[in-house]
């Protein structure tokens, strides 16, 4: 830790392993058993100095307007409250206070039940099982087990019925099955993300007994071609995992799927079940109403759905919630708004290749010495504006805190990597170090037709390289399988450190590179 100091102990733990190890042995923590003052400030008022020098003054919180009398006349229904997973990660003030502040806003905001997203796992199971014992609503996953595929953990609840005026709603849980691939695997070791069909179906008979109505809140995902905010779109018009799962089950089997995790708009009828997916992070609210019409062959229920767009600029923050989370938001301001760097133009996250992109990869290329660095583009999470970029800035664009490695790969595992960056419609990754030349019209794990080198050479099956990556990517996530196991060295930084350290020395205000490294071949476009 001191710089220039003689390195006496280095088996490369982690400190968190290190420091769960200490809480597993004591067991019942105490302040007196783990505080020892080592240092102290003096005379009083340079203590007083030091304090108000590390204490944010309050943000002003807007104050509503003082209202005398409010009547809220609404129809008497019944509403309930579901989110599909993916709460706690991203945002400095909830990844710094590990997804507590998340929780306490979808408490306040009245949730009801919550699939297991994905990146719930992140700070691993133990934290979720704090945020769980937190939340006022029931985090649902009808298809985790162990490894077996026998044992459900205690804390997976396949569904839980909601009861709201004289209406009973069973809410049936669904995580991603590919949860092993989508966060770091050593955070769900010995746990399974079966079939959701198969889950859905093992659970329905007792969830139907239970509810007046099935609901299946699903961490899984689509997409649709066109425009389905105001009415739901034909089931042709959407494709992807959870219109797949619908078409698994018995039509009409459950009267409604919210999806989540591909942060898209989804609003359709497939095999005569509702689904929506109201994009991500609040930019869209899913509003389906049930109703009872009545008609010349009697009484019938009707689902209508729509996905509404709540305009933050137009409401009002809500004083309470500002206040609940006022604490969460002074402990990570005085970290988030330390200005970093500034930019010369806003770098947006458009098209294939991208020059944020380029500069991330150059970034992690650069600190770890690397001949080629490889960033996958779900890892680049924000775009960039013009100007001044605060470290809270830079920690939206980089939010997961992978740590930065570099490994050793042969030509030939390089090129299978780099394959896989090019199996989609166009490059899902950046790159730097090297140029691709690629043909989307051949099949996938063939379209790579030349790689060339930074120094000019091309890759050679048989040599060694060495590749910066996130410990994400180095653990097979994103698909990236071909990278696990090869000989691997950590960097010592995370990827926003790498990124904040190579800004740092560029020239300002920074312009991205826009030297292009995908150039795409042959006859198709
Ligand atoms: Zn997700």
């Amino acid at each position: 830790m001191l710089q220039g100091a003689r390195v006496v102990y280095d088996r490369g733990e982690s400190i968190r392993d290190l420091l769960a190890d200490e809480i597993r042995t004591r067991r019942l923590l105490t302040v007196q058993g783990a505080y020892s003052a080592s240092w102290s400030v003096g005379p009083a008022e340079a203590h007083a100095a030091l304090r108000q020098a590390f204490t944010p003054s309050a943000p002003t919180v807007p104050r509503p307007d003082s209202t005398l009398l409010r009547v809220l006349a609404i129809n008497d229904f019944t509403s309930v409250r579901l989110d599909a997973g993916d709460e706690m990660q991203g945002t400095p003030v909830s990844n710094f206070n590990f997804g507590r502040p998340v929780i306490a806003a979808l408490n306040a905001l009245g949730i009801d039940a919550a699939a297991i997203g994905n990146h719930e796992f992140d700070w691993t199971v133990d934290t979720l099982r704090a945020r769980m014992a937190e939340a006022h609503y029931h985090f649902l996953a009808a298809n985790i087990t162990d490894t077996a595929g026998t044992t459900r953990p205690a804390w997976a609840e396949p569904f839980s019925v909601i009861q709201r005026g004289g209406v009973r709603v069973a809410a049936i849980g669904l995580a991603l099955p590919a949860t092993p691939q989508s966060t770091s695997p050593r955070n769900v070791r010995g746990l399974a993300f079966g079939d959701g069909a198969r889950a859905v179906r093992r659970v329905l008979p007792q969830a139907r007994a239970a509810g007046d109505y099935v609901i299946v809140v699903a961490h899984v995902g689509a997409f649709c071609d066109g425009d389905g905010a105001a009415a739901p779109l034909g089931p042709a018009a959407c494709h992807g995992e959870i219109v797949d799962l619908a078409r698994g089950l018995d039509s009409g089997s459950v009267d409604l799927i919210v999806s989540g995790h591909t942060h898209s708009l989804v609003n359709t009828v497939v095999n005569g079940i509702p689904i929506v997916q109201a994009r991500s992070s609040g930019a869209g609210i899913a509003v389906v109403d049930f109703v009872r019409v009545s008609g010349p062959g009697g009484a019938r229920r009707e689902v209508r759905a729509r996905i509404e767009t709540p305009f933050a600029d137009r409401v009002r923050p809500d004083a309470a919630l500002v206040d609940a989370l006022r604490l969460s938001q002074a402990s990570v301001s005085v970290i988030t708004d330390r200005p970093v760097v500034r930019f010369g133009a806003e770098l947006r996250r458009t098209g294939a290749e991208y020059g944020l992109g380029r500069l991330i990869a150059d970034a992690q290329r650069n600190v770890a010495k690397a001949d080629v660095a490889l960033v996958n583009n779900g890892g680049i999470r924000a775009d960039v504006a013009a100007g001044l970029a605060t470290y809270g800035d830079l920690y939206r664009v980089e939010p997961f805190q992978n740590r930065l490695m570099r490994l050793a790969v042969s030509g030939k595992v390089l090129k299978q990597a780099l394959e896989h960056a090019v199996a989609g419609d166009g490059p899902d990754a950046h790159v730097a170090g090297i140029v691709v030349w690629y043909d989307p019209g051949k099949a996938p794990g063939r379209r790579v037709q030349r790689l060339r080198l930074a120094n000019g050479k091309d890759v050679d099956d048989d040599r060694t390289y060495t590749v910066a990556v996130g410990d994400f990517l180095a653990a097979g996530g994103s698909g990236y399988a071909m990278l696990q196991g090869a000989p691997s060295g950590e960097v010592g930084v995370t990827d926003l450190d790498a990124l904040i350290q190579y800004l740092a020395v560029l020239r300002q205000p920074i312009s991205a590179p826009d030297d292009r490294r995908f150039y795409r071949e042959g006859g198709s476009r």
